[in-house]
């Protein structure tokens, strides 16, 4: 596996309320280092992509999304796997909360 660092942009949103930033659910869009700090997105992540998150370079492409890392994975990350990363990752529990006064987010 080769990597090239590209950024990906934080994935915020603004409480209304107290403007504390808050995290965006999980989604296929979110930086790998955003869901392998998620403990669920970790059990995912894991799950389909082992040969991935076992391979010690795997810390080079954490900053990039799965579908960014995918062309430069050397055929180890599948299309199918990126499908099912994407559909798990819509499955779990939205947690749209404001951490710091208990408002909705506009998400
Ligand atoms: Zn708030």
């Amino acid at each position: 596996m080769c990597f090239r660092p590209v950024s990906v942009k934080k994935r915020l949103v603004r409480c209304p309320k107290c403007e504390e930033m808050n995290p965006l659910p999980l989604s296929i869009e979110s930086a790998m280092s955003e869901i392998m700090a998620n403990e669920n997105g970790k059990v995912i992540l894991e799950k389909y992509c082992s040969v991935m998150t076992g391979d010690p370079r795997f810390k080079q492409a954490m900053n990039m999304t799965l579908k960014q890392a995918r062309p430069m994975s050397g055929g180890k990350i599948t299309q199918e796997m990126v499908d099912l990363v994407t559909k798990e990752l819509a499955e779990l529990p939205v947690n749209n909360v404001c951490k710091s006064c208990g408002e909705i987010l506009p998400i």
